[in-house]
């Protein structure tokens, strides 16, 4: 028997999980530029249209200002990102740009955090799209993570032994592409 994930050792390794630069490369420069004039409007309203007649209450104005900006600039920033991963997800992207847009206070936001379709990624070997939370690729049972040799549950790349079954995993000779990038 040919096990697939020997036959491809040579290709790259796997990457299992995202990091939190893949994360903030998700957010368009559009929504980091009207971030930034939100603030600076945020500002203008707060220290040149608004009425000034008490002058002792500067700090609090400015205060006020600076918070307000914050959290209207966020609010961008974040339908920026939503409008980026709604697409990796293959979520009907206008659909939930809507609700995120307009639900009040950012309720929106927290649906879409909490309804949001699992991550897929391409089988590396035959470009299959599965659910990144896949140990092996449904079409051609390529490995695409760590597991127990004996009762096929996800392990660390690190672990010496199964956390669940106490399986020795050093006797499971893991694809070297799988160990690659632990080290
Ligand atoms: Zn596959
Ligand atoms: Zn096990």
């Amino acid at each position: 028997m040919t096990l697939p994930w020997i036959q491809n050792e040579s290709r790259n390794a796997v990457r299992t999980e995202e990091t939190a630069e893949d994360q903030l490369s998700l957010i368009p420069w559009w929504s980091v530029v009207l971030a930034v004039i939100v603030f600076a409007a945020v500002q203008y309203l707060f220290h040149g249209v608004m009425p000034h007649h008490k002058h002792e209450l500067l700090p609090m104005r400015l205060l006020m200002g600076y918070s307000w900006g914050t959290a209207f600039a966020s609010y961008v920033l974040l339908v920026g990102y939503v409008s980026r991963d709604v697409k990796r997800r293959k979520m009907p992207a206008g659909l939930w740009m809507l609700i995120v847009v307009l639900m009040p206070g950012g309720i929106g936001a927290v649906v879409y955090f909490l309804l949001r379709q699992p991550l897929l990624r391409a089988c590396p070997n035959c470009r299959t799209e599965v659910m990144s939370s896949y140990h092996f690729c449904p079409q051609c049972q390529f490995q695409m993570a760590p597991v127990c040799g004996r009762c096929f549950r996800g392990v660390q790349i690190t672990d010496v032994y199964c956390t669940q079954c106490g399986h020795d995993l050093a006797k499971d000779q893991a694809p070297a592409r799988l160990r690659a990038y632990s080290d």
